[in-house]
């Protein structure tokens, strides 16, 4: 009681107090996705704006709670698009804002990127929630900062940063961070970026958390996927509505009429889901129904593996409860006719993609030579080359190519000598003035070549002595470039072959992107758009020599480098095919005129004038890639008769040396 009285305005100080100690209380206990539903809203222009009601889509909330499980150092989440793994990830970032304030980095893979992430999600989120924008540093403000870069708050600070500029992230070091589409990031030459984010972050002890998300890519140099098999393998199992068995959503059991059975009506419309258990089909309303139920029923998320500190999540598109079966069937359809199954199963199933054309087997493509008709079969309707240049030698491989790009290996050729004496040059000025005799029995001549400058010999400037002024022959010069998601070619560059000489135009050939197409289309087994023929006469060697390499992942501090591995010391006719590829993207001819020509010639219309695959383009040195295949290009007048190759002229080309002898 004396207490009391001497305290007369007990309720005053108590608030006081109150207030006093309110940034020393730790936070009242509540998971993430209860602060979110009562916290967050969802900005307008959202498919449900609105507060966060994780009901609409369950899986959310076990994604999102990872982040405060007990001893948990590292959340990893492997989903398809639109499943929610940057709502979960804004989420945990307002969270560290809000609830219990942190310092935190957000990693994305670009500049462009953090643009886009600040403009569409995180800024739309802020202003839609009042509570957390008054915790806030006002932009333009004086206390503290609210920027592009960094977001100041009581108790911490948000700072984004990308892979694309290792700076970006030097120097600062916060608790949490956080890393989206990670399979996205660039290797870098200070070490792989996000494990140096993460180094610094593991500073700070038990506070460390770590949360990344990412679409996975290819098979074995997929950062997601390497991080969702060293955690615990969480999957969503979901009850058959009909007999209860628990599973989680494969695609194998996604069936509809048609699928996967070639020629026949594709009827996406009538996809189902079929239970694992019974076997019985879950229409779209089970199926969402079975999800949104699936934890009330004991099930949900389920981990493979021992919980150590590292939860990872695998969402993939069958889990969305917003997707019809049907939607995602005909994406599977669309993707097929573009021949980009791997969009699909990265994009959609959320899982790898394994190349299938990676490596291929000699021996198979050798027991499907055949007798050509002709020296060039009814089928191939304009005839590229590709040159390599050796310190002794030039090999050339000329191909016939078809509608969809089918080809037919034509002859392939070692011309000897060394390419700085100049002799070597002559011959191969006259093979490829040749012309070649078609099945129909007109005469074709080869309509573009590209010629490799860029060999081990240093012969690179005898190369641009020749090649000078022959582009407007189609004649191109090209120097192979390293890298993936570059074009097979691109338009040239002005290189000067000795000092008073005139200029060259070099084209640049995105080597590992050609090889993966030629590797690719050897793995076509049946004739049709991209399967390459090739004569019963051509040696062992020349197979051996096309399948010399392998594409492998090597890792790089740490970051997976998909890179083409000689498997045998010899591999010039793979080269030579790349090349040829080249020259037939430079000319882009038009086949299906190709075809109207030879057809024309056929019906004796121009019988007794020989045959030409393809007008050149005017004889002008700015000769980029044509952007339209379909592009008329102005014919030009007929060339001078060439040099017609018969099967005679071949045997005794042989003679002199092809594949495998003589090396
Ligand atoms: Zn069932």
């Amino acid at each position: 009681m004396i207490a009391l009285k001497q305290f007369a305005n007990f309720s005053g100080i108590a608030a006081a107090v109150r207030r006093a100690v309110v940034s020393l209380v730790p936070p009242p206990p509540m998971l993430p996705s209860e602060w979110a539903e009562r916290n967050l809203q969802i900005p307008a222009g959202n498919a449900i704006p609105g507060p966060i009601n994780f009901d609409n889509a369950p899986y959310q909330r076990g994604m999102l709670n990872a982040i405060k499980e007990a001893g948990v150092r590292r959340v990893s989440y492997m989903t398809g698009a639109q499943l929610g793994k940057t709502t979960v990830q804004q989420c945990a970032t307002g969270y560290f804002i809000d609830h219990e304030p942190r310092s935190q980095i957000f990693a994305q893979p670009t500049q462009g990127d953090v643009q886009t992430f600040l403009e569409t999600k995180l800024r739309p989120m802020i202003d839609a929630n009042k509570r957390l924008a008054g915790k806030l540093a006002k932009q333009r403000g004086r206390e503290g900062v609210n920027n592009s870069r960094m977001i100041s708050y009581i108790g911490g600070w948000l700072m984004f940063c990308w892979s694309g500029s290792p700076k970006t992230a030097r120097g600062r070091s916060a608790p949490v961070v956080h890393q989206d589409e990670i399979d996205g990031y660039e290797p870098s030459p200070e070490g792989d970026f996000s494990e140096l984010l993460w180094q610094r972050a593991a500073s700070f002890g038990d506070m460390a958390l770590r949360t990344e998300s990412s679409t996975p890519t290819i098979k074995g140099a997929s950062r997601i996927e390497t991080a969702f098999n060293e955690g615990d393998q969480r999957r969503y199992f979901v009850p058959c509505p009909h007999c209860g068995f628990a599973q989680y959503l494969k695609w194998s059991q996604v069936v509809w009429s048609g699928k996967d059975e070639e020629g026949t009506e594709q009827l996406p419309e009538t996809a189902l889901y079929h239970c694992e258990g019974c076997g019985t089909g879950w229409n779209d309303g089970e199926r969402i129904a079975a999800i949104r139920n699936a934890e009330k029923l004991g099930h949900g998320w389920k981990a493979a593996k021992p919980f150590r500190g590292h939860a990872s999540f695998h969402a993939p598109e069958m889990l969305s409860t917003f997707r019809r079966l049907r939607d995602i069937a005909q994406s599977y359809l669309d993707k097929m006719a573009l021949n980009d199954l791997q969009s699909f199963v990265n994009v959609s199933l959320a899982e790898t993609y394994e190349e299938t054309g990676e490596s291929m087997n000699p021996h198979a493509l050798m027991d499907r030579r055949e007798q050509y008709a002709a020296p060039v079969p009814a089928g191939a309707l304009v005839l590229t080359a590709g040159v390599d240049m050796q310190p002794d030698r030039l090999e050339v491989e000329l191909v016939g190519w078809g509608v969809g790009d089918e080809s037919w290996s034509i002859d392939y050729a070692t011309l000897w000598g060394d390419p700085d004496a100049g002799d070597v040059w002559d011959e191969l000025e006259e093979y490829l003035q040749g012309a070649w005799q078609h099945e129909t029995g007109v005469s074709m001549p080869i309509s573009a070549a590209c010629v490799d400058t860029g060999g081990t010999g240093g012969n690179t400037q005898s190369a641009y002595g020749w090649l000078r002024g022959k582009t407007g022959r189609r004649i191109f010069g090209t120097k192979g470039v390293p890298g993936w998601g570059k074009p097979i070619v691109t338009a040239p560059q002005r290189k000067q072959s000795g000092k008073t000489a005139r200029k060259i135009d070099l084209f640049l050939v995105g080597a590992d992107e050609a090889k993966l197409t030629v590797m690719r289309r050897l793995a076509v087994d049946k004739p049709g758009p991209g399967y390459c023929h090739f004569p019963e006469s051509r040696d062992a060697e020349y197979f051996h020599q096309l399948t010399a390499e392998k594409l492998l992942t090597r890792y790089v501090k740490g970051f997976p480098v998909r890179e083409w591995h000689k498997t045998r010391p010899r591999n010039e006719a793979l080269d030579c095919r790349a090349l040829a590829l080249a020259a037939l993207k430079i000319a882009n001819p038009s086949m299906r005129r190709a075809a109207d020509r030879l057809a024309k010639v056929v019906d004796g219309r121009q019988a007794a004038e020989s045959f030409h695959a393809e007008p050149l383009p005017p004889a002008d040195n700015d000769n980029s890639p044509p952007e339209n295949p379909q592009e008329a290009q102005t014919p030009t007048a007929a060339q001078t008769g060439p040099i017609l190759k018969t099967k005679r002229t071949l045997k005794s080309r042989k003679k002199r040396g092809t594949f495998a002898t003589n090396w």
